[in-house]
């Protein structure tokens, strides 16, 4: 299988080099030429499974240049028990239709570990695959959760080395010390007195500099990035899709062929983008429910055809949601229309901020998906009742999923995708549910007073945090040349 752009340039790449590569020379994103389809006899016997089987299985489809055995043991060891328990992605029944899909048992408690797990080790094989001599290092400019998942993602993976920037003052206490005491040979961890901006234009000036460039490749490096847009993050997320509709096979509360809705979290759109390429390969999802915050452009965009960032920007409590690009949908606009009008309407976003596709493409897309989205009191409000009524604590981002799925009342069973562990927000979900506000910055303290309220037991990676020493101290300045400086160090 080749991969192509978004934008229709002319390249045409294996499944290795898009993810050694990440985005296409025009600036696209890669999409698999066709997509591959899965069978009704291939789901049931895939119900009787485990989860890296599944996940091999469904990866091979995409990544058809890595055999089975090298895809199944990369997921072995990605979703091993040591990292995330005895079972990757359970799902949960909360009652007769709602079923929720927990992404968060790896190590940082957040879905972003199911892709960032297996696909450094898929960029590890790559460079096998396609005769690259040097090694990959990995630059992450982070304004929290996606520095310390790249962390442990790329930790200890053969030819990869990895360097994260984050604002010192920034990031929370706890993202503070889960990076500040990361552990592995080959990873470097640097904040920077700055914010959050400064640290993501250091980064980009020093992937656009060619004489860096050379200087890497001199010392055996090309530079790569773990970026969200990149195939390789976005293939393994069909695979829980697949897994949960698997299970609840299994278990006999969907009879085979079944219809499902399925409710996501939605802010880059690579999540539901994922859910949507599982529902081509034909696994049985009638509608894709996206569920915003606050910032609902994309709730805006799938009922109107609109899509407009001249708007305002709010800061919600599920903070991973509060996004104005969504980037992952130029994927699902290429799908849909075709190479050339995706283009334009790229090009009329970065000149404009805005761009309107036709009614015919906007029914298209209203056959697939609904939108809604939550206001911040809504988010409380199903936090706490969804523990009142079934004991069942939810972190902000799947209580806008879980209000979502509400919203569009279905009568299909309905999969609501579960992005967070309620610790990783644990003053908002404190407050939910027991009208508390915890201020200040003793995480520990507020999970462990979470922990009594709602007789939920903190999860291990965020329990040991506890008394973690700080490998990673001190700080730098915020221009680039002061963050190409800590690269090149650290190379040496
Ligand atoms: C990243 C993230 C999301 C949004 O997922 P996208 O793929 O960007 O749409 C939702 N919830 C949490 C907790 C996240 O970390």
């Amino acid at each position: 299988m080749l991969y192509i752009s978004t934008r229709g340039g002319s390249e045409k790449k294996r499944s290795a080099e898009v993810i050694k590569q990440g985005l296409a020379s025009d600036g696209g994103l890669f999409v698999p030429e066709t997509i591959p389809s899965l069978s009704k006899e291939e789901i049931a016997t895939l119900s009787k499974a485990p989860y890296p089987e599944r996940a091999a299985q469904i990866l091979s489809k995409f990544l058809t240049d890595y055999s089975y055995e090298e895809l199944l043991t990369a997921a072995n060891a990605a979703y091993s028990k040591s990292r995330f328990g005895p079972y990757a992605a359970p799902v949960k029944s909360l009652n007769e239709k709602q079923k929720i899909l927990e992404l968060w048992h790896g190590p940082t408690c957040a879905f972003k570990d199911m892709a960032l797990q297996i696909m450094p080790r898929l960029l590890s094989l790559a460079l096998d695959k396609t005769g690259e001599k040097r090694d990959a290092l990995i630059l992450v400019a982070t304004s929290g959760d996606t520095g310390k998942a790249a962390l442990e993602g790329y930790k200890d993976v053969n030819r990869t080395k990895i360097t994260v920037f984050y604002p010192e003052d920034g990031v929370s206490e706890a993202q503070k010390l889960q990076m500040a005491s990361q552990e592995g040979k080959n990873v470097n961890v640097c904040a920077i007195r700055g914010n959050f901006d400064d640290a993501q234009t250091g980064v980009k000036k020093i992937f656009s500099d060619r004489r860096k460039a050379q200087k890497l490749d001199s010392m055996g490096y090309f530079l790569s990035s773990a970026n969200s847009i990149n195939w390789g993050r976005l293939a393994p997320q069909i695979v829980y899709y697949v897994s949960a509709y698997c299970d609840l096979l299994a278990e006999g509360t969907l009879r085979e062929g079944e219809e499902i809705d399925v409710s996501v979290p939605t802010g880059n759109f690579g999540n539901i983008f994922a859910a949507y390429t599982a529902k081509k390969m034909g696994l049985p999802i009638r509608k894709l429910i996206c569920a915003s915050n606050k910032n609902n452009i994309l709730t805006d965009f799938i009922n109107t055809g609109v899509y407009d960032r001249n708007r305002p920007f709010y800061t919600t409590i599920s903070p991973s949601m509060d996004i104005l690009i969504s980037s992952n949908l130029e994927r699902l606009l290429y799908l849909i229309q075709g190479p050339k009008k995706t283009a334009e309407c790229m090009k009329k976003l970065s000149e404009t901020g805005r761009y309107e596709v036709s009614e015919e493409v906007r029914d298209t897309i209203l056959r697939d998906f609904e939108a809604y989205f939550s206001t911040e009191e809504e988010t409380i409000d199903e936090i706490k009742t969804t523990f009142e009524k079934y004991d069942y604590l939810i972190d902000t981002h799947t209580a806008v999923a879980l209000r979502g799925a509400d919203k569009a009342a279905s009568d299909k069973i309905t999969v609501i995708a579960s992005t967070a562990s309620p610790y990783k927000f644990a003053p908002s979900v404190l407050f939910a549910i027991s009208g508390e506000k915890f201020d200040g910055d003793d995480f520990i303290g507020v999970q462990k007073l979470l922990s009594q309220r709602s007789g939920v037991p903190i999860p291990e990676p965020l329990a040991s945090l506890e008394g973690k020493t700080r490998r990673f101290t001190g700080s730098i300045g915020s221009s680039p040349e002061e963050m190409w400086a800590e690269v090149e160090k650290f190379v040496r």
